[in-house]
């Protein structure tokens, strides 16, 4: 079991190959407090993505260790290590279902009165309200009916209703209009609030607000700073 975490992240001299051949991470070292925003940036193919899989150990590393307040992932289970992460991906899962049961997902305790809460925080009320059916608007697994921005937000509300310590969100880069991307940015802002966050970003708003930008690339983290520093 994991205990209640703060969210203290460690990566300790991490290397890591999906198979035999080269090394997609080579000898990653960091160390993140509690709290802190990361943003994630770098070429396709620099290895942003496969770190995000060793934190939330979709995978295991080859070399080194990857630390949350101190305890190796490897040392607790698959399911106290998530239950303490919310991970929002590129491509946000919708399941067919209303918006209700979307945004409740595993809270399956939460009343619709915490639901919609949570909707209004990270700004996505204000679609949904407007909704054939409101909340009760029933999607499809694809979210077709849904634009990508819309998913998005969806997926804030669902995040912020588990209460996660620790945030990964790999960023739609789908194209979104102005409008929707003001509002993605401050569900995002809402959402990271008193958490730790490593988000994939692809948006300069979203690096502009992170504590620290690591620039990823060919599997070591080439710089490390602040918006203002690179
Ligand atoms: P992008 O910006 O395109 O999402 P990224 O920085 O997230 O890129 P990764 O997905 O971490 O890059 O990929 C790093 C390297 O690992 C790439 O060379 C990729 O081809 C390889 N790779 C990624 N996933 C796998 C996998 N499941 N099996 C084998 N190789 C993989
Ligand atoms: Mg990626």
């Amino acid at each position: 079991q994991m205990p209640t975490i703060k969210g203290n992240v460690t990566f300790d001299h991490v290397s890591f190959r999906y198979e035999e051949g080269k090394n997609i991470l080579n000898d990653v070292s960091f160390h993140i407090n509690a709290g802190e925003s990361i943003a994630l940036v770098g070429p396709t193919g620099a290895g942003k993505s496969t770190i995000i899989n060793l934190l939330s150990r979709f995978y295991d590393v080859n070399e080194g260790s990857v630390k949350i307040d101190g305890i190796d992932v490897r040392d607790v289970t698959l399911k106290s290590l998530r239950s303490q992460m919310g991970v929002m991906l590129q491509d946000t899962f919708v399941f067919s279902g209303t918006i209700l049961e979307n945004i409740r997902y595993g809270k399956l305790d939460a009343t619709e009165e915490e639901i919609i809460a949570a909707a209004k925080i990270v700004r996505a009320h204000d679609f949904i309200k407007d909704l054939k059916d409101g909340y009760h608007t029933v999607v499809e697994e694809r979210g077709s009916t849904l634009s990508a921005g819309q998913r998005q937000l969806i997926s804030f509300a669902r995040a912020l209703l588990a209460n996660p310590k620790i945030l990964i969100l790999d960023e739609a880069t789908s194209s979104i209009d102005t409008k929707t991307e003001e509002l993605l940015q401050e569900g995002i802002t809402e959402l990271l609030k008193g958490r730790t966050s490593f988000i994939i970003a692809h948006r300069l708003s979203t690096i502009k607000n992170s504590s620290q930008i690591f620039y990823v690339d060919g599997g070591r983290i080439a710089e490390k700073g602040t918006h203002e520093e690179l």
